[in-house]
This record gives C-alpha cells, structure tokens and sequence, in this order.
C-alpha cells in the first residue's frame, strides 16, 4: 500500500524536478500541505516525515485541530486557505500564522485589530479572482494595489503576496494564462513591496505548471493524503 509518507515524499520530488527543469532557485518552493476533512492521525504522519506547512479550509475543523496538536507539534505552521467570513476573523487571527484568502478590506481590518500584540504578524496572502468570472472569490488585477495599500499600513499583519485558484483545471493552455497573469502581477507587487515573497499558486495537479511561472508555495492536498 502506498503510504502519505510515500505520496509526500513523491510530491516533494515532483517539486524538485520542476525548479531543475525551470531554472529556480533550489528549495525556492514550499509545500503546503492541505490537510482539510483529514483525521490529526495523517497530519501527524506527515509531521513524522518532515512536513511542517499545514492548509485548512473550514475555521470550526481547524482549530480543534490545532488545538489538538499545538502542544505535542508547537513547530507546525497553520495556513487558512478557505474563504474567511467576518464572524470567524477572530479565531483565525488567534489560531493561524497565514491567511492566503484576503479579498476584502473589512476582514483585513479586522484580523489587524484581533490579532494579539503577543504574536508576530499574520502573513497575509491577496486572493486575486484569476479567471474574472464574477461567481469566483478573489479580487480582480485592478483591485490589487489598493488592497495591498491598506494591508501593506496594517501594523498586526504582514503581506506576503498573491494566492489564486485557477478557473480551468482541464485546460492547460487556459491555465498557462492564468498562471502567467498571476507572475506578473507577484513581480509588480515585489517592486512595489520588497518584504513581499510568497506565491501561492498551484495544487495537486498543476505543481509543475505552478512552479514553472514562479509559484513560492504549493497547496497540495490530495496527492499526499489521498482523495477526499
Ligand atoms: C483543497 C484545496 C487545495 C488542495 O487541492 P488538491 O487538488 O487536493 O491538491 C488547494 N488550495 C485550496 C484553496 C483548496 O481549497
């Protein structure tokens, strides 16, 4: 049986192999691994291997997670990846280290207020709406830099950079597009803010493409703990 220490390990090759084929920086690429609707026992597994990146989605699920874990596995780094509605901002500003789903001002300026002076900064990602379809959550290309202005003048939090899902998993070519309009817009938003560094770009199926249009940080979930 193929074990998640395999499929982890599998999907960290796949990483490498891509920043060899596209000329990047060695260990240039994180794994984030999204551990939504999975039991503690895998998260632990992968822990056990070296895995130390964990994405959730659902605010209730995640912190009787991390709550469970926090103690026994206090190095692990908690990413929201879900979409973030305003009644739960305090608990994601007290529970994770990451938010990549930013879209709106006012769940900015909320985290910012709810987030403990005792604790760094929140890293924040702009969730940017990839395939402009108005059904998609995320904010358009033009919407960025007044966004990013505010986040950027946010003292408890700290942007990061840009997250998008892609619209068109089936469609490579549509999906190269996407992916090219999320590069440059990380390469205008770094000249504009040199602490920003993080691309959150690219899942199970689209490591390679992510990687090869500059992707800091893969969310990959099935292709380590399975399907859900
Ligand atoms: C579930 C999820 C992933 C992981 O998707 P897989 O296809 O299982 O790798 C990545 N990003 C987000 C935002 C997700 O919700």
């Amino acid at each position: 049986m193929i074990t998640i220490t395999d499929r982890l390990a599998q999907t960290l090759d796949r990483i490498k192999l891509a920043i060899d084929k596209y000329h990047r920086v060695p260990d240039s690429v994180t794994l984030l691994a999204v551990s939504k609707t999975k039991p503690n026992s895998d998260i632990i597994t992968a822990y056990d291997s070296g895995q130390r990146d964990f994405g959730e989605n659902y605010i209730q699920e995640a912190i009787q997670k991390i709550q469970a874990l926090s103690s026994s596995h206090n190095d692990i780094v908690w990413h929201f990846i879900g979409s973030l509605q305003s009644n739960k901002t305090a608990d994601a500003a007290t529970h994770f280290d990451w938010i990549h789903t930013i879209e709106r001002e006012k769940i900015a300026v909320r985290l910012n207020n709810q987030r403990s002076d005792a604790l760094p900064p929140l890293n924040i990602c702009i969730q940017v709406n990839i395939s402009q379809e108005s059904s998609k959550s995320g904010v358009l290309l033009s919407d960025v830099d007044t966004l990013a202005e505010l986040i950027h003048s946010l003292p408890r939090l700290a942007l990061r950079g840009l997250m998008a899902i892609p619209s068109s998993i089936d469609d490579e070519q549509k999906l190269s597009i996407e992916f090219s309009s999320m590069q440059s817009a990380f390469k205008k938003l770094q000249a504009r803010y040199p602490n920003v560094d993080t691309l959150s770009l690219g899942m199970s199926n689209d490591i390679e493409l992510a990687v090869k249009h500059d992707s800091t940080m893969v969310r990959v979930g099935s292709a380590i703990f399975g399907k859900r």
